[in-house]
């Protein structure tokens, strides 16, 4: 048997680099050979045995021994292409849409692939990028065009997620977008209202450095959370408040991020009527502001990550993958943080769980040879 490296955990969440049988490619099948993979703050957090959506079915999995887990965001080149398998060949540079919808189920039957009850997702249900191969079915490879590297096409997922907020939201030709928080989700934000049909776009950030990026991301307002944004906020929009806000500042102090503080500023900074979304990942039982919300009639909005209810096909990573070609997005600007090897694992979930201590902003990338 054929053996191939990739990140495994143990029972016991020991996170591990081993050998584990090569992948093979069926018919409809494509295995890539991963050149660049990018983690995420959740997979991390699973992999350490934290208590986050999934980990039940991760826990179970551990009872029968090592799993491999990991990595679905990535960039690789075509390996091995199956039986019928049409427009993809040996060598070319790709990266897959990470939810396969299972194709059966009643929501599946109905083509509404977004409300799979079932759907695998690479890296976590099946094997996923942190490994030197990996296999998955045809239908979920997106080419990597010309004039993008693959640094950047490992990075396209989160850009995706931020797509998908914009489009969830229904912003129309001229609304003022709010963005919160200045990491790799409000930075994506900002671009994406930028180039999508916003008309000012503001972004309130603690970090001067974020401030700056959100500047070259096309925030046409930049507001020192620190200060009296709603001042800024009552300024900017004479006083109604943003038809949008996107909050993706919220979540675990233990991350450096917000708590709950950014989801009462989104509420009182959003105007009569208007719509916040959720970006940020809260805990289950976090409370929200209803009755604000409810007094204002806001909707309130989770979007999915990834290429959320697109994420049977693959528009939105094409879509995305031309904002990067036409150099009006450069997810390259937020990679900080790149490290050799599956070997680093630990260095890698170390910064990606760290962000702060690091000063770094996308999660870390690995670079496999
Ligand atoms: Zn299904």
């Amino acid at each position: 048997m054929l053996l191939v490296q990739a990140v495994v955990v143990k029972p016991g969440f020991v996170v591990d680099v081993a050998e584990v049988a090569e992948p093979v490619c069926g018919p409809g099948e494509v295995v890539i050979e991963v050149r660049r993979v990018q983690l995420s703050v959740t997979e991390c957090m699973l992999m350490a045995g934290a208590d986050v959506a999934l980990s039940d079915q991760l826990a179970r999995r551990l009872e029968d021994g090592p799993v491999q887990f990991g990595g679905h965001e990535f960039a690789g080149v075509i390996a091995e292409v199956g039986a019928d398998v049409r427009g993809l060949e040996v060598g070319q540079r790709v990266t897959a849409v990470e939810t396969l919808p299972c194709g059966t189920c009643a929501a599946c039957r109905r083509s509404w692939a977004s409300a799979c009850v079932a759907p695998a997702i690479i890296g976590f249900t099946r094997p996923g990028a942190l490994a030197e191969r990996l296999v998955v079915p045809a239908s979920a490879v997106v080419a990597v065009p010309d004039g993008v590297s693959l640094a950047a096409a490992a990075a396209i997922q989160p850009l995706a997620g931020a797509v998908h907020a914009h489009a969830a939201l229904d912003v129309r030709p001229g609304e003022s977008v709010l963005v919160l928080g200045g990491g790799v989700m409000g930075l994506l934000g900002v671009a994406v209202a930028r180039h999508g049909n916003a008309g000012l776009v503001a972004l309130s950030t603690h970090s001067p450095r974020k401030l700056e990026l959100g500047g070259r991301f096309g925030a046409d307002a930049l507001i020192d959370a620190g200060s009296d944004v709603l001042a800024a906020v009552e300024e900017l929009t004479g006083g109604i408040g943003f038809d949008v806000v996107v909050e993706t500042a919220g979540g675990s102090a233990d991350l450096g991020l917000a708590g709950l503080s950014t989801v009462e500023l989104a509420a009182q900074a959003v105007r009569r009527g208007g719509r916040i979304a959720m970006v940020s990942v809260l805990d289950a039982h976090a409370p929200l502001p209803t009755g604000l919300l409810r007094s204002k009639s806001v909707t309130l909005i989770h979007p999915r990550s990834g290429a959320g209810d697109h994420a049977c096909a693959a528009t939105v990573f094409e879509h995305c993958f031309g904002l990067v070609q036409r150099n009006l997005v450069d997810p390259e600007a937020l990679i900080t943080h790149t490290v050799q090897g599956l070997d680093a694992i630990h260095e890698a979930m170390d910064i990606t769980q760290h962000k702060s201590t690091y000063d770094a902003i996308n999660p870390a990338q690995m670079e496999l040879s």
